[in-house]
């Protein structure tokens, strides 16, 4: 195959049908991985055809999320086929680039955005309705690269209640702003525990990182862009979301009746 120039990115061209999809998050940790897969799956069980492109070079996680272990693409004439994950869904991580599993992926701006435009257009995506992008956190060279290569793909920023983390992720907002991408909505993370109260015995919403971080993005976005930026989703605390990541069952399978699952489930409805 022929050098970057000759490369063609299907979801960049004229008449492109899949929705691409960024999830993007100000820092690390606050459950963009998370909301990613369990989003993937709930469109997937709408009956749609849904890929995720893991191209979180710090943390690539999907792949442990979805329980596909060290699973590797095949490539069949000079195409990488994704690798199949749960019903149907299709996957491929940055990480499935290194050569094993304990090495680092130290790879600065240019070679980042090879790997990229590689993950884009070499991979067999086939047809798919939905194109999931799981970004790195924060603004660096990852997001903004998405941004020129594919000016029509859109961004869903993921933060915590907690009023730091919203400050940040706004700013991975801001960038997508810049970069000419629609920002479609915001989802909160970690929103609360539901408990109940040891005093009265009546449920209880426990806010274990503050309140108020999801609208607060949501505003500030709409003011700056002129356009409605909705907070989508809030997405309680759920050990079970904590646990079917830890063993590669996502809640939105495993668990659909818990209350984080429904949040993610509805999610994929309104997106
Ligand atoms: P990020 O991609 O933003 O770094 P992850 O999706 O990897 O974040 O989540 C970080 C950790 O928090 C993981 O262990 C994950 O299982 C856990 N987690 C994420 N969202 C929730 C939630 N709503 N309830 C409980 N644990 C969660």
């Amino acid at each position: 195959r022929g050098g970057q120039a000759e490369r063609v990115i299907p979801f960049a061209q004229p008449g492109n049908l899949t929705r691409v999809i960024a999830v993007a998050s100000g820092k690390g940790g606050v459950g963009k991985s998370s909301v990613t897969v369990n989003l993937a799956l709930a469109l997937v069980r709408q009956g749609l055809h849904v890929g995720i492109l893991d191209a979180d070079i710090y943390g690539h996680s999907i792949p442990d999320l979805l329980g596909l272990g060290d699973a590797r693409p095949t490539v069949v004439d000079d195409m990488i086929m994704p690798v199949p994950a749960l019903d149907g869904l299709k996957v491929i991580s940055v990480g499935m680039l290194k050569p094993s599993r304990d090495q680092v992926v130290a790879w600065r701006g240019p070679i980042l955005d090879r790997a990229l435009t590689q993950l884009l257009a070499d991979v067999y995506w086939g047809d798919l309705d939905y194109l999931l992008l799981d970004l790195p956190p924060g603004t660096g060279d990852v997001p903004m690269s998405l941004g020129q290569k594919i000016p029509s793909s859109e961004v869903l920023v993921v933060t915590t209640p907690q009023q730091a983390a919203s400050e940040v992720a706004e700013r991975a907002g801001t960038m997508a702003h810049i970069m000419e991408q629609r920002v479609i909505g915001v989802v909160e993370n970690m929103s609360w525990l539901e408990t109940v109260c040891p005093h009265c015995h009546e449920p209880h919403r426990m806010e274990l990182f503050g309140a108020g971080g999801g609208v607060l993005v949501a505003e500030a976005l709409t003011d700056r862009f002129g356009y409605d930026v909705p907070l989508l989703a809030q997405v309680p605390f759920d050990e079970a979301l904590l646990a079917g990541g830890d063993r590669g069952e996502p809640i939105v399978a495993s668990a659909p009746d818990h209350p984080a699952a429904q949040a993610l489930v509805e999610l994929g409805r309104i997106v």
